[in-house]
């Protein structure tokens, strides 16, 4: 288990590293090094050091790392329904028969969702919007799953049994995109004629929902408030 205690992880030192221009590291090692730093917050210096990790690892180790990064695209997919990430479509969730179909919390990623989930006080279903409204970044609601979670409205079949849902409960990010993004979601499912509440006040402003404790989670809930 302590396999990797031996290894100084946190050296700043990358053996042969050449700063800038061609790389002096063997092709295999440039292409992890690369692919690495292609990764959202990993810097090539940061790249290297887990390249490195990875060169010095038993073998079996990265081959686990391996098969870890190739199942999961395999497997894991976005729920039909909801967006929710799954290994079954629809999700568990979906296809959970004991919950409320009348009431659908909307966040902006997964782990949103599982955020909300563990609190255990929504026992409706969700609709994952993956991102939210960003007009400097220029994302517009054709680039998330709005249209999606409108076509629940508009067509019931598109829902769990078929059940059209009534209340919409906001859950999104208490950002200033997030409150666009809700405020937008709000104007279009009130036309749809659909009860459009928001998660509580008191979520700390500018925050994210994943770093929020349950406690404070599951009160947003309970005392989620209309938009009128
Ligand atoms: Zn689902």
């Amino acid at each position: 288990m302590s396999g990797n205690s031996r290894y100084n992880t946190k050296s700043d030192q990358t053996p042969g590293g050449a700063r800038g221009g061609s790389s002096a590291y063997p092709e295999p090692v440039e292409r992890l090094v690369e692919a690495l730093s292609s990764l959202p917050g990993i810097g090539r210096r940061t790249a290297e050091r887990l390249a490195f990790y990875v060169l010095k690892s038993p073998a079996d180790e990265a081959d686990h790392l391996a098969a870890a990064l190739r199942d999961v695209k395999r497997s894991v997919r976005h729920c039909g329904v909801c967006y929710n990430l799954t290994q079954t479509d629809p999700c568990p969730i979906c296809a959970d028969t004991q919950r409320d179909r009348a009431c659908v919390l909307v966040v902006e990623q997964p782990k949103d969702l599982i955020a909300l989930e563990q609190t255990g006080i929504h026992r409706g279903l969700y609709h994952v919007l993956m991102g939210r409204i960003s007009p400097l970044d220029g994302v517009t609601p054709a680039h998330l799953t709005i249209a999606d979670l409108l076509a629940r409205f508009d067509d019931a079949s598109r829902n769990p049994d078929g059940v059209r849902p009534s209340e919409v409960v906001l859950g999104l990010n208490p950002t200033l995109e997030g409150d666009g993004t809700a405020l937008y979601l709000a104007d279009e499912l009130k036309k749809r004629g659909v009860a459009v509440t928001r998660l509580a006040r008191g979520l700390p402003s500018g925050g994210q929902l994943e770093y929020v404790s349950k406690a404070v989670l599951a009160d947003a809930i309970a005392g989620r408030q209309r938009m009128d």
